[in-house]
């Protein structure tokens, strides 16, 4: 394997597949087969869940609700998601831990650095919910800083695409996907890669990202063992 510390982040509106209630149970499954076979690899994986299929602080004004409220709404849907995400790998066998940004004892752990990579060192998945725990950030951000924290060697960026492309591959059939990228290029292209905040950490800590599709069979394990599919930026 390449990467022996993996931070998986992974879209929480994806979740949502083709059905019109929050959760897609065929997504979930997917995701769950894709998680375990890099499990079972030895690789230590971390994983961080958007909220987007719920709730997103960015809807909040439109609903009458104040802004910072409306991203803990957020947040707290992130961890909707993670308590998902937790019992289908656990029903898949996997030994999980989930950690927090607001504490939730009933539900959750706090998060906590140390005993994050403690979980991550006796083999448990640790999924990090409700973000950091602070307004204004996103789940992007979350896993660049995590991803940080627990010395990760590279964030994979779960999408439904299989990278970044010179330009939007669903408008553009001539748009060309890029192999690997520069964290200076992409900031001169104005490629969307993540929010500036989580992608600037992840350029001054010299963290690698890889923007992969989460929807291809096989191919967490593909990028885990160093295949080339989807775009790397360093
Ligand atoms: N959020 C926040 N702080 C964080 C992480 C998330 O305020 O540290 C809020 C924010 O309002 C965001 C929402 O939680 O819109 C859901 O997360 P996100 O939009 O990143 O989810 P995704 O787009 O990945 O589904």
């Amino acid at each position: 394997m390449k990467y022996k510390r993996i931070l998986l982040k992974l879209s929480g509106e994806a979740l949502t597949g083709n059905k019109t209630t929050n959760i897609d149970p065929d997504v979930l499954e997917q995701y769950c087969e894709e998680i375990k076979v890099v499990k079972e690899q030895g690789v230590q994986l971390a994983i961080v869940i958007g909220g987007g299929n719920i709730f997103r602080g960015g809807q909040a004004e439109a609903l009458g609700i104040d802004r910072v409220q409306g991203d803990y709404m957020g947040m707290l849907a992130t961890v909707i998601n993670a308590m998902a995400l937790q019992s289908a790998l656990e029903r898949h066998g996997v030994f999980t831990r989930l950690m927090a940004g607001i504490k939730m004892e009933q539900v959750c752990e706090p998060f906590i650095r140390r005993r994050a990579i403690r979980h991550l060192e006796k083999g448990r998945i640790v999924i990090f919910g409700a973000g950091i725990g602070n307004p204004y950030f996103t789940t992007d951000s979350t896993a660049s800083l995590r991803a940080i924290e627990i010395q990760a060697d590279v964030v994979l960026k779960g999408t439904r695409v299989d990278g970044v492309y010179t330009k939007d591959p669903l408008k553009f059939p001539d748009a060309v996907r890029y192999q690997t990228l520069s964290f200076q290029e992409a900031y001169e292209k104005n490629l969307n890669i993540m929010d500036m905040t989580a992608f600037t950490l992840c350029q001054e800590n010299k963290l690698p990202i890889i923007v992969f599709d989460m929807n291809k069979k096989g191919n967490l394990l593909k990028i885990a063992q160093g295949e080339e599919a989807g775009t790397l930026i360093r």
